[in-house]
């Protein structure tokens, strides 16, 4: 394979950002965001982060043309041709589509969708912290109460408050859920069981890449599927 181009896939809460964070060290390549991006685009106050806050705030979804944008334009720098690790996109059918029309020619996209129950997603949101300078997610080893990077002070998100989760929940049901039927016929589809320790979930991950990549599970060769 020439480029590692990774797909998280799964339900809020369930892990993604973390292990997305981890296999982007791991293997050196880009981890995009679309949840970091919008974020940040808030924090500094662009027009795309000012309309993207209410929308957010509920719970619901940016639109498609919107989300789409940013990601061909993010998928298009140089730092992400050798590949990437995609968390938080796509978010439906139409997002899924366009991401096809993206990678056309650019090697296989392997697509991990990690499997949580939704009463485990729902105990990990409502204590879930994040800095609210950087938007890192605290790893629960913060005594002080402050970001371990910057220093900033952790706050729950305003999404993770239990009406929004709720809502968060409908909305993936209805527009992310299914893309798993999108992508499992894939020979690059993995499901992982998510309702693991990190290490456990990352060491599944390890072995579902390196088993498409290898071509091994399902006779896939891994350049066949996108
Ligand atoms: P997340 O960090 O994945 O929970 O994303 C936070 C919020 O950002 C979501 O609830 C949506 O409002 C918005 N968002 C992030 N990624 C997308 C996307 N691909 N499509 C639409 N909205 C998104």
């Amino acid at each position: 394979m020439t480029s590692l181009n990774l797909l998280m896939l799964g339900p809020p809460g369930a892990g993604k950002g973390t292990q997305a964070e981890r296999f982007a060290r791991i293997r050196g390549i880009p981890k995009i965001s679309t949840g970091d991006i919008l974020r940040e685009a808030v924090h500094t106050g662009t027009e795309i982060g000012l309309r993207a806050k209410r929308i957010m705030d509920r719970g619901e979804l940016v639109g498609d043309d919107v989300m789409i944008g940013i990601v061909k334009e993010r998928l298009d720098r140089p730092d992400a041709l050798a590949g990437f690790v995609l968390d938080d996109f796509p978010r439906t059918v139409a997002q899924a589509t366009a991401l096809d029309e993206i990678m056309a020619g650019r090697g296989p996209l392997i697509v991990l969708d990690i499997v949580v129950p939704e009463s485990e997603l729902a105990r990990r949101l409502d204590m879930r912290m994040i800095c609210e300078n950087c938007g890192t997610n605290a790893d629960g080893n913060e005594p002080t109460g402050v970001c371990r990077m910057c220093h900033g002070r952790l706050i729950q998100r305003p999404d993770d408050s239990s009406a929004v989760v709720l809502e968060r929940f409908k909305i993936y049901q209805r527009a992310t859920k299914p893309l798993v039927e999108f992508y499992r016929n894939r020979p690059t589809f993995r499901s992982i069981n998510g309702a693991q320790a990190p290490d456990s979930v990352t060491a599944d991950l390890a072995a579902a890449i390196e088993a498409v990549g290898n071509g091994r599970v399902n006779g896939a060769g891994g350049d066949r599927g996108r």
